[in-house]
């Protein structure tokens, strides 16, 4: 594996290895038998049309091995205090955080309707110290094993990792804000990085809407395409930003509301000409600029009256 780290021989180490072997859980049982009602929900959300899932002869999908054993939101009254105080341990060691990596599944014997479950659970294994990119820490491994009527039917392996987060590199701090990129507005941000600003339009009514939104005001709409916009705008209002000041920025400085050509409105700065040269009415130019390695923004450069207005 990658970013082993030999330093398993620690105290720590000792200490968690000790819990290899030891019960998680002690003689579960189901909370209910296996049955038609949860394996039809799971193949209806799982899109799974497998005739063997369905009528009198059904068996479970054998996927569903660690469904028939989950306690739901009121849990288990059968699980040990192993498990709890093994990953205590590691909260104290720093390593908080969680994620689940990986689960390994083994099929000994279908499960039908009415089949009867019961488990146990062990801790089977602690990994020595590993460094990942999320960080270091320890991969737990627990094993359960399913039985049906009395019959192995199963196993389920679950792996976790428990581990310090690596700090991330923080941004200097004279980087300017990122967007906030969402479902609804990133074909907006991809248009961004092709140097293309784009205007949503209702596909039903055509009314054009900016910024981004699911649905139209006019008309409640929910399906639309896009209008690049040619570029040409004025400045229908602005304001000159002094304080506060921000690192990433270097006041002062104008931000307009720019109405384009096309009739909406965008937030904006205005560039190319001095701040305190910004007018209501002055043309201005779309353009693209960019800030850093990953960040593109539209910008509009503004044109000094001719004849001296200013
Ligand atoms: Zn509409």
């Amino acid at each position: 594996m990658d970013g082993m780290d030999r330093t398993g021989d620690d105290d720590l180490f000792a200490r968690l290895k000790a819990y290899e072997g030891r019960p998680a859980t002690l003689a579960g049982t189901g909370k209910d038998p296996v049955n038609l009602p949860m394996i039809r929900h799971w193949c209806e959300a799982l899109g799974d049309t497998n005739p063997a899932y369905t009528g009198p002869g059904a068996i479970a999908p054998p996927t569903m091995l660690q469904a028939w054993t989950m306690g739901g939101l009121a849990g288990h009254t059968t699980r040990t205090p192993a498990y709890d105080e093994l990953l205590g341990l590691l909260d104290e060691a720093g390593c908080t955080s969680v994620v689940a990596t990986d689960c390994e599944q083994e099929y000994l014997r279908p499960l039908r309707p009415g089949d009867e479950i019961t488990f146990d659970t062990v801790i089977e294994s602690v990994s020595v110290r590993k460094t990942t990119k999320l960080g270091t820490g320890y991969f737990v491994t627990t094993r359960t094993r399913i039985h049906a009527g009395g019959e192995l039917a199963g196993t389920h392996r679950f792996r976790i990792l428990k581990y310090a987060p690596a700090r991330r590199k923080k941004a200097p701090a004279d980087t300017r804000p990122r967007p906030v990129v969402n479902r609804d507005n990133a074909g907006f941000w991809e248009g961004v990085q092709r140097h293309e600003l784009l205007i949503q339009r209702c596909a039903d009514c055509r009314t054009l809407r900016f910024p981004w939104l699911p649905g139209c005001d006019a008309c409640g709409g929910l399906d639309w395409d896009t209008v690049r916009a040619a570029g040409d705008g004025t400045v229908h209002s602005y304001v000159v930003m002094h304080h506060p000041p921000f690192p990433a920025f270097d006041p002062p400085y104008a931000v307009g509301l720019i109405e384009l050509v096309e009739g909406v409105r965008i937030v904006s700065n205005v560039v190319g000409v001095p701040y305190d040269k910004v007018r209501i009415g002055m043309p201005v130019r779309l353009e693209f600029r960019r800030y850093d390695d990953e960040l593109v923004l539209p910008v509009f450069r503004g044109e000094l009256f001719r004849g001296g207005l200013s």
